[in-house]
């Protein structure tokens, strides 16, 4: 499977929405994890490099640098 290009700041959605009802994720954190923050609650998840490959969806909004 192909890595998609992800970088820090995009606003990426998801397979699942956020139980709120959001399907926006900002990432905020890139490492081994990475850390997602809801743009509908603010509520922040940090999850396994691999598993948010694996549950990423596409990119909504490429960060600009
Ligand atoms: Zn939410």
């Amino acid at each position: 499977m192909e890595e998609k290009e992800f970088g820090l700041y995009d606003v990426v959605e998801m397979k699942k929405p956020h139980p709120c009802g959001t399907n926006r994720w900002k990432i905020i954190r890139i490492g081994m994890d990475i850390r997602i923050k809801c743009e509908g609650c603010a509520h922040s998840v940090l999850i396994p490099r691999k598993k948010f490959i694996r549950k990423m969806k596409k990119i909504l909004v490429k960060h600009e640098e």
